[in-house]
């Protein structure tokens, strides 16, 4: 009897060990001390500011001099250095690509907790990962939730709605993607889809350069609002204004990527501002299609190399790669379609309509490389023409509340303690997002992957010339969809 007590409390205690082994010690007490505080509301920095963490949540922040240092806390000097939340994703992907290439057996679990991880080792802490999800996303979710499990915190948005034999034209397993071919079998998926209780739901209206069948409005119409009544937001892959009109009128949540075949104009501002609908850009899209062709200089660029497995390596370092890039008739159409990408992210931050951020990372092609394409994104959004502390608000406090979580995304009492410590000022140049030196996930010091060297103060920025400095480099006319 007695030894069977003793085995028992020894598994006791070593499940105790295994369970805890994600979560921060709850009465630990971190104290960081002496940094400027970037807090994600959008509020100027706090100069010389002290972030108290008690487990995983944020129990004191304000100026050193209002800020009480807690009997027995460990104490770090963090002077000179710059905080800022983690950064949020509401629109990347997991398990579509396996060592550089997208294939249908790649949604692992292994291969899932290996972005994941990369994720939260580049300081982006949680992720919405916008659909074609397989059912074992939950199984993740809860452990995390249970703080069993690390990695940055996952958001799914569950399978998604597609067309049959059309977008999105990924080779998915079974369990990974709903395409309805009618208005009432979309409704009986929804709620199927609603049981598993995911964070967000997601479609697909576009043709693919004119290649595929688009969704038929009335299907889309019925995602949206089966989707609602399951107190359900619902997120557009979009390419086109017109489609983007309907998409408002109809109630979409979120357009989940930018409109690039035309300008947006007063009538779609309008309509967005009415409802409230959010817009990500992901202006990395785009770009990824050229940027390891126009930028040779990829292969000494130690915070993305460390993020890139040798199999993408060794796909950027094939002899031909940039030449057919180059020669590649989509290619130059992406430029375009980042230019008009890029102009037309300025109009809505201009004309105050929501923005979120996301990039597509860890979609197709392999040059969407989670973490890095987030540090990515934020340079591009202020190439546009907005401040560094409007990149990194809308990458942070507005993003989640995009998604709707109420518990992170900004530095206050009672978040979470999401953020990451960084060398130099990203409010001198947004590139300094990127001089990684500590992450703190849920109140867990997570060891970045890779950091980057300090970059200099950048001069102001001329706002809508960058724009046209960057546009004038492409020819924009009206844009055919081939970049998703
Ligand atoms: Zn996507």
């Amino acid at each position: 009897m007695r030894r069977f007590t003793v085995v028992l409390l020894v598994l006791f205690a070593l499940s105790f060990t295994v369970s805890f082994l994600h979560a921060a010690d709850a009465d630990a007490v971190t104290v960081l001390k002496g940094a400027r505080i970037i807090d994600g509301t959008g509020n100027p920095p706090i100069e010389n500011g002290v972030i108290v963490i008690k487990g995983n949540q944020i129990a004191a922040i304000g100026p050193a001099a209002k800020i009480k240092t807690p009997k027995g806390a460990q104490v770090i000097d963090v002077s000179g250095k710059t905080i800022m939340p983690g950064l949020i994703s509401a629109h990347s992907h997991l398990g579509v690509m396996l060592k550089g290439v997208q294939r249908a057996d790649a949604y692992t679990r292994e291969n899932v907790m290996d972005s994941l991880n990369q994720y939260e080792q580049y300081g982006v802490t949680s992720m919405m990962s916008l659909g074609v999800n397989r059912d074992l996303i939950y199984d993740i979710r809860e452990e995390q939730r249970a703080g069993k499990l690390g990695g940055a915190t996952v958001f799914p948005a569950d399978r998604g709605f597609g067309v049959p034999n059309a977008l999105p034209p990924f080779k998915l397993a079974p369990d990974q993607m709903y395409r309805p071919a009618t208005p009432e079998e979309a409704r009986k998926l929804v709620r199927e889809a609603a049981a598993r209780h995911p964070a967000f739901l997601k479609i697909w209206v576009d043709d693919g350069f004119g290649q595929f069948k688009k969704m038929d409005p009335a299907v889309y119409k019925a995602v949206i609002d089966e989707g609602h009544k399951h107190k359900l937001k619902v997120a557009a892959h979009v390419f086109y204004l017109a489609d983007a009109k309907q998409l408002v009128a109809d109630n979409v949540d979120v357009l989940a990527h930018s409109i690039r075949d035309l300008p947006v104009d007063q009538e779609l501002i309008s309509a967005m501002k009415a409802k409230g609908t959010w817009y990500i850009p992901t202006l990395s899209v785009d770009q990824s299609f050229f940027y390891f062709a126009d930028n040779a200089n990829w292969r000494q660029n130690q915070f993305l190399n460390a993020a890139l497995s040798p199999e993408v390596k060794a796909i950027f370092n094939d002899p031909d790669y940039k030449a057919k890039t180059d020669a590649n008739p989509i290619v130059a159409k992406c430029r375009a379609a980042l230019a008009q990408a890029m102009k037309n992210y300025k109009t809505l931050n201009d004309a105050g309509v929501k923005l979120g951020f996301g990039t597509d990372s860890g979609a197709a092609p392999p040059s969407r490389i989670p973490g890095w394409s987030e540090h990515n994104e934020l340079g591009l959004m202020v190439a546009t023409g907005m401040t560094p502390l409007r990149a990194i608000t809308i990458a942070t406090g507005e993003t989640a509340k995009l998604i709707g979580i109420k518990d992170r995304g900004t530095l206050q009492k009672g978040k979470r303690a999401d953020l990451v410590v960084l060398a130099a000022n990203p409010l001198d140049n947004i590139g300094n997002t990127k001089t990684l030196l500590v992450i703190y996930h849920d109140g867990r010091k997570i060891t970045p992957r890779a950091s980057a060297p300090a970059v200099a103060q950048s001069l102001p920025l001329p706002g809508a010339d960058a724009v046209a400095l960057f546009s004038a480099a492409v020819a924009v006319g009206p844009i055919e969809d081939v970049c998703e």
